[in-house]
């Protein structure tokens, strides 16, 4: 007999800490059993029950051209059979470093990691290494993976020299962050009025959205990048989640056609980049890239970095996201963001659409009705109303992110079945949500 979800999680919970190898999938935000997955196809995933679901979770990104894309697919499995992993160069390799540098102008060398975590922990080192300097800055409520100095929250101050944001980091390690509120330029002058001299580097979400949708207010970006070139600082734009997703360029491309001094030193991928497997980067001006080993100074390195078959889906995934493509993401995402607030207002949940390019969010209560700007303003907001409108969606056969925190992904595959699909779910989740 078919395993239920239930069953395989109580497995799961006995042999790997809470069920899961990453805490949002857990479900601990919305509470319930998560969905075991066991295969996704265009805009649909399926469950180990054999249920159907509409998918806007989309790997968390990747899958801007819908799961399992047949092309895709096609050329990992020619990779694969060539061999899994050589620890050697490959000229595919070559070939993503080539399509991100003509696509993004500022990235004039790249390196090729298999996570995000691991690109923003090595541009930290890096922007350390070129600077000769130790301080970093970012903002509340951006996430930039798991190493100890991004794990770092916010003291009470307006900006402030961070507390450790997890058991395990060294207060001395979190102290070297300092966490500035978002979008806020008189806090971040601040920081480099007093610290300036010590800042390596800004690092910030290019837009965020990992705390929910939260654009940069026009001209923010332009702005960081003067104030941290004034005092000889880099900026590290952080594109994992919005590079490739939300334009052919990222967000640098959104940005950059009608403000090209918003200029950053160096800039983070992941997740478009390996169309669903292990890959990521970091790149940049040459002059700063060249201080990596063996060139420069500053080490960073991996056995899996530039893995063949990895390396292929996102060679292949980038080749295949033309201008149709994004004019699919962004006509997707603009239908379910007016269905979804519309489906609100009927049932009068007080709300937010979130957006920023493409990507966009819900919040929730009278207190954010006017706009979001920073993750003060994100926890102001009535989260509670989230997991009831989440499950109805799932009752429903459509799977959200499993917190309101996070933003909603859409995929090209996502047709006018699929779109139905959601919206005629619309009506009863809002209802969930307002009482
Ligand atoms: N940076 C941003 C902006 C992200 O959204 C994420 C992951 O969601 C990361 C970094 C970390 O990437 P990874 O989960 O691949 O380590």
């Amino acid at each position: 007999m078919t395993p239920t979800n239930d069953e395989l999680f109580a497995r799961a919970q006995a042999a790997i800490p809470g069920g899961v190898n990453s805490p949002v999938r857990a479900f601990r935000s919305v509470g319930g059993t998560p969905r075991f997955l066991v295969s996704a196809r265009g805009p649909h995933v399926t469950d180990a029950e054999g249920r159907e679901y509409v998918d806007l979770v989309a790997g968390w990104g990747p899958a801007i051209l819908g799961h399992a894309h047949p092309e895709v697919i096609a050329a990992v499995q020619d990779a694969a059979a060539r061999g899994l992993s050589f620890g050697a160069s490959t000229p595919v390799e070559t070939e993503l470093a080539e399509l991100i540098e003509q696509r993004v102008a500022p990235v004039e060398k790249l390196r090729l990691v298999s996570t995000g975590t691991e690109a923003t922990m090595s541009a930290i080192r890096l922007a350390r290494g070129f600077t000769g300097r130790d301080l970093l800055v970012k903002f509340a409520g951006h996430y930039h993976g798991h190493s100890d100095g991004l794990l770092a929250e916010a003291g009470s101050g307006l900006a402030t020299f961070a507390l450790p944001g997890s058991a395990g980091v060294p207060a001395e390690i979190a102290a070297l962050t300092l966490v500035v509120p978002y979008n806020d330029l008189a806090a971040l002058r601040g920081v480099f009025a007093e610290h300036g001299d010590r800042i390596a580097a800004v690092i910030t979400e290019a837009a965020a959205a990992n705390m929910g949708v939260v654009p940069p207010a026009p001209g923010f970006n332009r702005a960081l990048v003067e104030l941290a070139h004034a005092h000889g600082a880099l900026v590290i734009s952080d594109e994992v989640l919005t590079g490739f997703r939300v334009s052919s360029a990222g967000w640098w491309g959104l940005e950059a056609q009608t403000d090209d001094a918003s200029t950053p030193d160096l800039l983070t991928f992941g997740k478009v980049v390996g169309g669903g497997m292990p890959v990521a980067a970091l790149g940049g001006r040459a002059e700063i890239m060249e201080r990596l080993a063996p060139l420069g100074p500053v080490y960073q390195a991996g056995t899996l970095s530039g893995n063949p078959v990895a390396v292929t889906a996102g060679v292949t995934t980038l080749r295949l996201a033309d201008a149709a493509v994004y004019a699919k993401l962004d006509e997707v995402s603009a239908v379910l963001q007016r269905a979804v607030s519309d489906a609100l207002a009927a049932e009068g949940v007080a709300h937010v659409v979130q957006r920023a390019g493409n990507l966009f969010s819900f919040m929730f209560g009278d207190a954010v009705a006017g706009g979001v700007h920073d993750y003060a303003g994100v926890l102001a907001q009535e989260a509670w109303r989230y997991p009831p409108f989440f499950h109805a969606m799932l009752d429903a056969g459509v799977s959200l992110p499993p917190s309101v925190f996070e933003a909603w992904f859409v995929t090209a595959a996502h047709d006018d079945a699929a779109v139905s699909r959601i919206v005629d779910a619309l009506p009863a989740a809002a209802r969930a949500a307002a009482s």
